[in-house]
């Protein structure tokens, strides 16, 4: 089957070819042309797959008849994240070259007033994170009874970051006789609900089990000690022994905290490396996603939450640093490489304590990992681990995690790296900072304060910045906690404070009346 097969238009045709792409994949095959005569449709399929276009193309087909109206657009695409919204307008500019349309990109950590010039011009393309979208519906510049076509874009991820409620207010204040294309990578109970309640006689496109994992990647198992500084020693014996194959990769961690230590550590290494997390503001994070695509960082340590969904294409090597506590976190990490029937090659460093989300993962990928250099009964502990305190009575005190780093097995003290705040850092790096060791020199203590000073005043001018950003009615009402939140966010919110920043479900901020 070729594109030219599914019944899209000349110009829509014209820039696919320009693309370079000859053949549709399953999902664009299966989901095009039922897409193309209106109909609904439940497309289960993760990132990866083509699916993006699998609801652009059609959507740039039927935009070609009609014209967008001021502050009423005429097709919406939620998203659950910013850069999977960014990443959606990047389609739709580059399928969409042969058309003028006007698209909407409204997500939070960029200014109202830019957003809002955008609806006033009329949008033929709305691509929006539920709770930015909410925020312009409430100051009235928005009105959704114009919308012929709704996305909804990985659904189980909405699920998972609370935005269920909000997905639920939108699709009611869209015309019932809209066209509803909806994704999703899983189906658990809660988004089979949501597509019964919202879908009319959805035409069904399943192209692979979430659970399955691509034949062309190599997986493997790793032990490790189970101490940090284990860890990260076991994570760099890794990277040198993979260097000659390794293009570029992806190390997951499963906590913020996390991330930042690792980030640290590798780049004390002299190891070329980036962070990524959800307390990042956005300009940090797609300059951060930015440079790893364009190859100027060969590694990049990321949480699940951050890089979930990422259009990252070509990563040779996953790296898992910790064991994801849900087994569907592995086929979503390592889905990052091996794409497009490309090889790749996931690692995940395992200590005794993982035996259990090891067993899960297997059973939910129905095989079983292959030990890279022996199993966990080969692990041979490391000083002090597990059967003795660190900090004994009479035992010396240590001089902090870089002696620790440092002991590991004689390495010579790596020189610091001189990495640019804007660029490197995350922003808790800057209240983070590692203890100073022992025999750092003076000229070292002052280099090292100036860095931190830097970083501090970068990071006072983000919050104040992120602080502009926010709505008046909106900006001190910062969400409670919520028990009922999923398991994964309050993993997530443990490690730091920012939680949802501006797409903060709107449930979350409406303030109880006593
Ligand atoms: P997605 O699943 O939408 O995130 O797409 C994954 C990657 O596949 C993106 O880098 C797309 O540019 C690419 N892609 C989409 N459709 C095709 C196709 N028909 N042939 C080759 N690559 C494609």
């Amino acid at each position: 089957m070729t594109f030219s097969d599914l019944g899209l238009s000349p110009k829509v045709l014209s820039a696919v070819t320009d693309a370079g792409y000859t053949q549709p994949t399953p999902i664009q095959a299966g989901a095009i042309p039922h897409a193309l005569l209106g109909k609904d449709i439940l497309g289960i399929a993760q990132t990866g797959t083509g699916k993006t276009a699998s609801f652009v193309l059609p959507m740039l087909t039927r935009l070609e008849k009609g014209r967008a109206r001021a502050r009423m657009p005429r097709t919406l695409i939620l998203e659950p994240t910013r850069e999977l919204a960014a990443q959606v307008e990047e389609n739709f500019i580059r399928y969409g070259k042969n058309h003028k349309l006007n698209i909407a990109l409204l997500i939070g950590g960029v200014s109202f007033d830019e957003q809002d010039k955008k609806l006033e011009r009329g949008a033929d393309v709305l691509i929006a994170t539920p709770g930015r979208l909410l925020d312009h519906r409430e100051r009235g510049k928005l009105l959704l009874n114009g919308v012929e076509i709704l996305v909804i874009d990985e659904a189980d991820r909405m699920l998972d970051m609370g935005f269920i409620p909000d997905i639920e207010r939108i699709c009611e204040m869209i015309p019932f006789t809209r066209q509803t294309l909806f994704f999703s990578a899983t189906m658990p109970p809660e988004i089979t609900k949501l597509t019964e309640k919202f879908l009319h006689a959805p035409v069904r496109v399943e192209v692979s089990k979430a659970a399955s994992t691509a034949t062309s990647i190599i997986q493997r198992l790793v032990k490790s000690g189970s101490k940090p500084w284990d860890k990260r020693e076991t994570l760099r014996n890794l990277m040198k022994a993979e260097d000659a194959e390794l293009k570029n990769a992806i190390i997951f961690c499963n906590r913020k905290v996390e991330v930042s230590e690792l980030f640290r550590s590798l780049l004390k290494y002299d190891f070329d490396a980036g962070a990524l997390h959800g307390d990042m503001d956005q300009r940090a994070r797609m300059q951060m996603l930015a440079n790893f695509r364009d190859g100027k960082l060969r590694y990049l340590v990321a949480s699940d939450v951050a890089a979930r969904g990422l259009d990252i294409p070509d990563v040779s090597h996953v790296f898992n640093y910790d064991v994801p506590i849900h087994a569907e976190d592995y086929v979503h990490r390592i889905g990052r490489t091996g794409r497009a029937g490309r090889s790749g090659k996931s690692f995940t460093i395992a200590t005794k304590s993982d035996t259990k989300y090891i067993d899960a993962i297997e059973r939910l990928i129905g095989n079983k990992i292959e030990w890279h250099d022996g199993d966990l009964s080969t692990v041979v502990a490391s000083e002090g681990e597990d059967e003795a305190p660190r900090r004994g009575r009479g035992a010396p005190r240590r001089a902090g995690r870089k002696d620790d780093d440092r002991k590991e097995k004689g390495e010579r003290k790596p020189r610091e790296r001189h990495a640019k705040p804007s660029e490197a850092a995350p922003p808790e790096a800057a209240h983070d900072e590692q203890p100073v060791a022992a025999e750092a020199t003076v000229a070292d203590i002052g280099e090292r304060r100036a860095r931190k000073e830097a970083i501090r005043s970068e990071n006072t001018e983000r919050k104040a910045d992120r602080n502009e950003q926010r709505t008046p009615e909106r900006g001190d009402s910062r969400p409670q906690r919520d028990s009922n939140r999923p398991a994964r966010h309050r993993q997530e919110d443990n490690d730091a404070t920012v939680g949802f920043g501006d797409d903060m479900p709107a449930f979350m901020r409406i303030v109880a009346k006593v």
